[in-house]
């Protein structure tokens, strides 16, 4: 029979990378997902990925939109073409509410102006042939929504 002859620390050596290795295997085992739990996984990672491209679009959209509404004139001429802000007719229309307040919007880009109403809008609301269309749209401090000063 064959000997092989080794100092104690050659054989501690290979034990404790025998026994490494071992673990290292152990370990990678109780890791790796079954197949349902890596199909979770699979389909988790896909709807984050859907979900940011989605976040993406939302976010284009939102600057196509403050985009359109920062080169809006609001105005147009007789046969509907763009004219500068405040020459022309207004592209708005609006709707009068219980609280007095209006919501006017620019039929083009959806700009939309909430304020409170003075007595000539409501009048105007009420009894205009066309209502609000058409209205000028309020100075900024009669705003009560940010999102149109
Ligand atoms: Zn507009």
């Amino acid at each position: 029979m064959p000997t092989i002859e080794m100092t104690p620390e050659q054989l501690q050596e290979l034990l404790a990378r025998a026994v490494g290795a071992a673990v290292d295997k152990a370990v990678a085992a109780a890791k790796a997902m079954n197949p349902l739990e890596q199909k979770r996984y699979n389909e988790e990672v896909d709807m984050e990925t859907r979900k940011a491209a989605l976040r993406e679009a939302v976010s284009r959209d939102k600057e196509r939109t403050r985009n359109a509404r920062r080169n809006c004139t609001h105005s147009r001429d007789n046969i509907g073409k763009y004219v500068a802000k405040g020459t022309g007719v207004w592209t708005t229309s609006g709707q009068l509410h219980a609280d007095d307040t209006i919501s006017l919007l620019c039929l083009r880009c959806q700009m939309t102006w909430v304020f409170k109403s003075a007595p000539w809008e409501r009048e105007l609301f009420h009894t205009g042939e066309h209502g609000l269309l058409g209205l000028t749209p309020p100075a900024d401090d009669r705003l009560l929504n940010r999102d149109a000063a």
